[in-house]
């Protein structure tokens, strides 16, 4: 299970009347277009008519039209490069910005940049064999865009993870209506900003607002949504596109395991381990949420990580290389989880100090040594620099605990032994994998990025994303040699014999 997403946030605007009436300033920047128009509710169905009126209009940009939107994309993140980075860290308390630089305008670029590369090819009809008896007809995939296509939008890679479906969307030709998180109100309004002075609204555009923003988004006919986001807001979404009938992605969260394989490098493991964890404080949908390590390897495994943890992080207490909580609530759901972990006797390790960190609104790594299993921890994706290290029996045990649970986003496998390695690979479904590190997959943008189960539902990233938001539609083209006219009534004699002949050849 996610987090409870769905409480309100002590420190996001309480309301949406809040955060539409009064958008926050962007650090370094006064988006005075902005301030005289924040669109809400009121705005989408306007925007939405302009976009769908936009389409209609002009239904298969060329390759031209969509190069130059991904051009647009490109400079929406290199250009304001500085604002998203002031704006992240002012709604986190603190990011790092090299976090921001990496994660948000690196990942962003080279996924447009990627998709610039290969639009050509992406457009292209897709060969399809005809089988014999309906030769000479040949036959082919055409991809077309879908029309408009939204994107709701979470908090904790807020850049990245509005601008990377759009990329796929506009790669397609679509339209794109973006809904980022209220959580986040500096960014989105950075966002939003760029956006406008980037396109014309009716190509690309961003809604502000809360959730009751994100609800009426979701209840748009749009041609296609994809939200990401925890799995009980994407249940909401995904019932509220049902009645439009609306094709859904949902890119969800979940409990991502990391297993250390008796056959692993546990230096190398725990170093990628503390990593993975440490991002974004933890803040990450395919951060490993739990460990699963060999029994006799418990007490060096958690070691392992600590001090790899030391070492990434060596003045945790004051760097700013650390990144904040997002929110109050999230800080106190984070401290309650381990809080429980103590009153029923685990074994805790902090790496930072509390007292420092806290007023920072930051939270030391902190290690639950094998925490009882009905723990909150244990049950719901903990999404924060809290890390539980199991200690599992065997190879075997290790695999039944991720098959126990629903299907995780990620799943990382550590060691050297490529029949167990493919054991896990065969027995566990999980969204995807990274061997021998953790995180990477997700870079890898010809990788198909996506959740399975309960983690999420469809792909993007790369020729999936252009898929994703395409329609790839089934072109048969008739030979005016066509033997079909054989096969029409009155049924003869000749008919039968006919048939008999294409039975043979089937
Ligand atoms: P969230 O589900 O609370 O919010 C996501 C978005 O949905 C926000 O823009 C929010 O305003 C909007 N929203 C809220 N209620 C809505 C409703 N009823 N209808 C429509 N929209 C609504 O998620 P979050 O807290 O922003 O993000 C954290 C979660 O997202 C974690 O579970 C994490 O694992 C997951 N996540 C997944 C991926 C992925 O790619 N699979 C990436 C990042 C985060």
């Amino acid at each position: 299970m996610a987090p409870d997403d769905t409480a309100p946030d002590d420190t996001a605007p309480d309301d949406t009347a809040r955060s539409e009436s009064r958008p926050p300033e962007a650090p370094g920047h006064a988006p005075q277009e902005a301030l005289q128009e924040a669109p809400g509710v009121a705005a989408l169905d306007r925007l939405f008519a302009a976009q769908r009126a936009a389409y209609r209009a002009a239904p298969f940009p060329s390759f031209d039209e969509r190069a130059a939107n991904l051009d647009r994309i490109i400079r929406v993140a290199e250009a304001n490069e500085q604002r998203f980075i002031k704006a992240i860290s002012a709604d986190f308390g603190n990011r790092s910005a090299h976090e921001t630089v990496i994660a948000e305008i690196i990942v962003t670029v080279s996924g447009a940049r990627l998709a610039k590369k290969n639009l050509k090819k992406w457009m292209r009809p897709r060969g399809v064999p005809t089988p014999l008896h309906m030769l000479p007809a040949k036959s082919r995939l055409e991809p077309q865009p879908l029309g408009v296509v939204g994107i709701i939008s979470p908090w904790n890679y807020p850049v990245q993870l509005a601008l990377a479906p759009a990329v796929a969307a506009l790669a397609a030709g679509n339209r794109v209506l973006i809904k980022p998180s209220e959580l986040t109100p500096h960014t989105s309004e950075v966002l939003r900003e760029a956006i406008a002075a980037a396109f014309d609204e009716t190509t690309c555009a961003v809604v502000t607002g809360g959730v009751e923003v994100g609800r009426a988004f979701a209840d748009i006919p749009f041609d296609h949504l994809l939200f990401t986001g925890s799995t009980a807001v994407g249940m909401r979404v995904a019932q509220a596109a049902a009645r439009n009938l609306t094709p859904v992605t949902l890119e969800l969260g979940g409990k991502s395991p990391a297993i250390i394989d008796e056959s692993a490098d546990l230096s190398r493991a725990t170093q990628s381990i503390a990593y993975g964890k440490m991002l974004n404080a933890g803040q990450t949908c395919v951060a490993p949420d739990y460990v699963l390590t060999p029994q006799a390897r418990l007490r060096e495994t958690v070691e392992g990580i600590a001090n790899a943890a030391r070492a990434l992080y060596p003045e945790i207490d004051t760097t700013d290389d650390y990144t904040s909580i997002v929110s109050d609530r999230h800080f106190e759901r984070l401290r309650a989880l381990v809080e429980e972990a103590r009153e029923r006797g685990a074994d805790v390790v902090e790496v930072g100090s509390a007292n420092a960190l806290h007023p920072q609104r930051k939270l030391p790594l902190t290690l639950v040594v094998d925490p009882p299993m009905d723990l909150s921890l244990m049950r719901e994706e903990i999404f924060g620099p809290v890390l539980p290290v199991l200690s599992a029996a065997s190879r075997e045990a290790a695999v039944a605990h991720v098959n126990d649970g629903d299907r995780p986003l990620a799943l990382y496998w550590y060691g050297t032994d490529e029949t167990a390695r493919d054991r896990v690979l065969h027995e566990t479904v999980s969204g995807g994998v990274t061997v021998n590190d953790a995180l990477w997959h997700v870079a890898q943008e010809n990788l198909p990025f996506g959740g399975v189960g309960k983690s999420g539902i469809g792909v993007y990233h790369g020729e999936a994303g252009f898929e994703t938001f395409s329609h790839l539609k089934p072109v048969f083209l008739q030979s005016r040699f066509s033997s079909g006219t054989l096969l029409h009534p009155p049924y003869t004699d000749k008919t039968d014999k006919i048939i008999s002949m294409v039975r043979k050849i089937l």
